[in-house]
């Protein structure tokens, strides 16, 4: 018996070493449970339930069933007993001096039973209760997501709102910074909206809004280029750029586009079509700057342009030279 129990120690030991080095949980079990075959057979063979040992035979169905789960682990019991039963229902009349009996068979086997129908029971119940709690967690994870993304989406245009603009302001600066670029910011506000509104009406607004916006998110095609309303009818674009031009192009061409899909627009300067202007800044990454002044800055370039007749783009940078006529 100290022989079986040495292997079975060897055994373990190495099972336990190998989980350490590669991490494989389903090695461990199965080499466990062959120990067990392995320590509880001879076991009852050799010792014939002396000092009650037969009770070391109960660990079987619980570390089977725990670790394998219901079903294996049922079956790896019912192999398990289709072994110790009849070993032990040979014993009767032999062991502890003749003493084991039928009876005492029979109370051990219906003891076996019953705590391999308990443990089935229990591991049942807890999967049961573990799945439904991975589910709710599934759910709340995907929905604090949505909260998440609900919490910086502007409802009518789905660009990103003022909250994550300001969120992600020091982010870009800084990665412009380390790639040693440019950092572009501009904003466009449609001209003369509130007299859109007042003739068509605030739901052809909204509608106009959405139009605008499909040009903007169509110009802004790069994954690092960013998009928001930042409220009203002003919308903002967030770039990093390996030089100072490609923003002035980029945004004169969404005016340019606004202009061309010909929104009937009866009250904007005799233009007879809707459209917008931007303020435009561009900073090299070096620059330090907080997120109120270069607003303030920019919104300065935008004033500029609807003083200088609208439809058109502002540089602040380039000492508010206009881009376009
Ligand atoms: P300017 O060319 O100087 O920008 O003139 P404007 O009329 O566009 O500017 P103003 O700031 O006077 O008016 C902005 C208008 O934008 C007023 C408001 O009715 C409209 N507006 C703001 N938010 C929304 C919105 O969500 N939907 C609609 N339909 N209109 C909006
Ligand atoms: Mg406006
Ligand atoms: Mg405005």
């Amino acid at each position: 018996m100290a022989l079986v129990d040495g292997i079975a120690l060897i055994l373990t030991t190495t099972a336990i070493f190998d989980y350490y080095h590669h991490k494989n949980l389903q090695r461990l079990d199965n080499t466990v449970i062959l120990v067990l075959y392995f320590l509880f057979i001879p076991l009852t063979l050799i010792t014939k339930n002396q000092d009650f040992t037969l009770i070391w035979t109960f660990f079987f169905p619980l570390f089977a069933i725990i670790t394998k789960g219901q079903y294996s682990g049922l079956i790896h019991t019912a192999v398990f007993y289709s072994i110790i039963f009849p070993i032990v229902f040979m014993g009767i009349g032999e062991w502890q001096n003749g003493t084991w009996s039928d009876k005492s068979f029979l109370r051990f086997a219906l003891a076996s039973l019953l705590l391999t129908y308990i443990i089935f029971y229990f591991k049942k119940s807890h999967d049961q209760v573990y799945d439904k709690l991975r589910g709710l967690l599934t759910k709340q994870k995907m929905l604090s997501k949505e909260m998440e993304m609900l919490s910086i989406t502007d409802p009518l245009t789905g660009l990103y709102n003022r909250r994550h603009l300001q969120q992600t302001f020091q982010r870009e600066f800084k990665r412009a910074r380390r790639d040693g670029h440019y950092f572009c910011f501009f904003i466009f506000d449609l001209d003369h909206f509130k007299e859109y509104n007042d003739n068509y009406g605030h739901g052809q607004g909204d509608i106009v809004l959405c139009q605008v916006t499909d040009i903007f998110k169509d110009c802004m095609r790069r994954s690092s280029d960013l998009a928001f309303r930042f409220g009203g009818e002003e919308f903002c674009g967030l770039l990093v750029s390996n030089n100072d031009h490609d923003a002035n192009l980029l945004v004169d061409n969404i005016r340019r586009k606004v202009e061309a899909k010909n929104i009937k627009h009866s009250h904007n300067d005799g233009r007879g079509v809707l459209t917008v202007s931007a303020g435009i800044h561009i900073l090299h990454g070096d620059t330090q700057i907080s997120f109120t002044d270069l607003y303030k800055a920019t919104d300065r370039a935008l004033y500029q342009a609807k003083a200088r007749g609208r439809n058109c783009c502002v540089n602040y940078t380039t000492k508010h030279e206009e881009l376009n006529t």
